[in-house]
């Protein structure tokens, strides 16, 4: 996907970016590339590569929940890496009020440097376990939607991202083809922790690149104090009955 092709395909979902967005997606291929090269941010580098599965792939999100498209949520992206999925959605939106959380110090310094070349304010970068992190009175349950890419199974994520969505936000979980399984075995988790499964939605990536899954699990209820638990355990023990 060229950036021309880029343009086009969010244009025929309504989204047609001004010269400034299209400039601030050249500045973060530019960027990611560039740093990539002294630091290891992705594996995709190739720029029909970098526009389809990272750019377009993050903004499917907005196809899925319109609201992410024009209102000023607030949204916590867990393990956002170089910044997926929350960059591109605050470029498209920049009303939206972004926290990213990641345990890797030298990722959170990339994105501040990228965050300033981008001018992007109501970007909020914290480095750490998303296990303390939802300890930490400043986050925990404050956020209206809570996402997440390419970090855990799902019964594990669940612990790392339900304490920090408010009662009456949301978790989207941004899953492949293997949801329904995934799914399956965080019945239990995402009940514990105060969630409600209430939606899930699919869209085909173009140039047969797969499907994505998207999951909607509503906050229902105020998530146990003991949860999280610490640093690691979520993943050597996911909550099972
Ligand atoms: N979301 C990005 C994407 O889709 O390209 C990055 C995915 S990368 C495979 C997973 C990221 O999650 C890494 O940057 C890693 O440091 C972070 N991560 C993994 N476990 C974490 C945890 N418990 N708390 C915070 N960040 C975590």
């Amino acid at each position: 996907m060229k950036p021309e092709e880029f343009y086009q395909a969010l244009a025929a979902k309504g989204i047609e970016l001004s010269d400034t967005q299209k400039k601030q997606f050249e500045i973060y291929f530019h960027e990611l590339v560039e740093t990539n090269k002294v630091m290891n941010l992705t594996t995709i580098i190739e720029e029909d590569q970098v526009y389809l599965k990272h750019f377009y792939d993050s903004l499917v999100l907005d196809f899925v929940d319109e609201k992410l498209l024009t209102e000023e949520l607030t949204l916590c992206d867990v393990g956002s890496g170089a910044g997926f999925p929350s960059i591109p959605l605050k470029i498209v939106n920049p009303k939206l009020k972004i926290t990213i959380v990641d345990s890797l110090n030298k990722r959170i310094k990339f994105l501040d440097g990228l965050v300033n070349k981008l001018g992007l304010d109501d970007v909020t970068l914290v480095h750490g376990r998303a296990e303390e992190v939802g300890k930490n009175k400043l986050y925990r349950e404050q956020f209206d939607i809570v996402t997440a890419r390419a970090v855990a199974a799902l019964n594990i994520l669940t612990e790392l991202c339900l304490p920090l969505s408010k009662v009456d936000g949301t978790f989207i979980a941004m899953k492949s083809e293997k949801a329904p399984e995934e799914l399956e075995h965080a019945t239990y988790s995402i009940q514990v922790l105060g969630g409600k499964v209430s939606d899930q939605k699919s869209f085909e990536l173009p140039n047969n690149e797969g499907i994505r899954n998207f999951i909607f699990i509503d906050k229902v209820k105020n998530t146990p104090g003991k949860y999280p638990r610490k640093p690691g355990t979520p993943a050597k023990k996911p909550l099972v009955k």
